[in-house]
């Protein structure tokens, strides 16, 4: 994984398919283009509905984003990213709070594999407030957790980490235009917020240093979502990255 990979990749929209089931999954995926987005599947779509709909989204030309936080021991994270990468994904994640052996085990299983797929890490989960990490037994800001887990994760050769567009600038500095910078927390201009906190349109974020967007509801919940993705990238397009 290159900054040249990454300059030459116009695809920069994930779109999150956060559905209970296969049909509405799929019924998203058939009104969006491959060429305009990559898209999520997470823990409910994934538990339902198996390996079974990556394939058939794989077969329909989009580019996979397997976002099921693998976090145990290291043999079981690494064989369980070795599977992910044999499904075809082109993106998987780990916790970071698993740990270097975790983290390192993982890359060396995906990099055994002959298709291999980015590996990307999770700090701290943003639903985690500082009284949340001090009943587990992590003492320090949120903000100071978070950036000790990112050196962490670079350190253990992950590709990069999901993070608030909010703090992908700070992280590009940091880890240089190498590491992949993966922000949910999107809004365009004058959608809805829903429950996310703190946002950022999609040119913010990339003006801020993020590789890829994930965007659910403002694509997912649109009249027209083929539309509203075609404005995000439109919008985009203008953006040097
Ligand atoms: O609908 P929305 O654009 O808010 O969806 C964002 C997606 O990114 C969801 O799948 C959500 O679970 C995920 N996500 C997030 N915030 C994080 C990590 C993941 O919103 N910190």
């Amino acid at each position: 994984m290159g900054c040249e990979h990454l300059i030459n990749d116009k695809n920069r929209i994930v779109v999150a398919l956060d559905y209970p089931t296969a049909r509405e999954a799929i019924n998203l995926a058939e009104q969006l283009d491959p060429k305009n987005c990559r898209l999520k599947v997470g823990k409910e779509l994934f538990t339902r509905e198996g390996p079974v709909v990556v394939e058939k989204l794989q077969n329909k030309g989009f580019d996979i984003f397997l976002d099921l936080k693998f976090h145990d021991i290291p043999h079981t994270t690494a064989a369980a990213c070795a599977a992910a990468a044999d499904l075809g994904v082109w993106m998987v994640n780990v916790h970071a709070l698993g740990g270097r052996r975790m983290m390192e085990a993982a890359r060396n299983a995906v990099d055994k594999c002959s298709h291999q797929p980015l590996l990307i890490g999770v700090t701290i989960l943003t639903s985690m407030a500082a009284d949340d990490l001090l009943e587990i037994g992590l003492s320090d800001q949120p903000a100071n957790e978070v950036a000790r887990l990112a050196g962490l994760a670079k350190d253990s050769g992950l590709d990069g980490l999901v993070c608030s567009a909010h703090e992908a600038a700070a992280m590009q500095v940091r880890f240089g235009t190498d590491f992949v910078l993966v922000t949910p927390g999107i809004r365009p201009a004058g959608s809805e917020k829903g429950d996310q906190r703190r946002i950022m349109t999609p040119i913010e974020a990339l003006n801020s240093g993020a590789s890829y967007l994930v965007i659910g509801r403002p694509i997912s919940r649109a009249a027209k979502p083929a539309e509203m993705l075609e404005n995000i990238v439109s919008d985009i397009s203008q953006v040097k990255t």
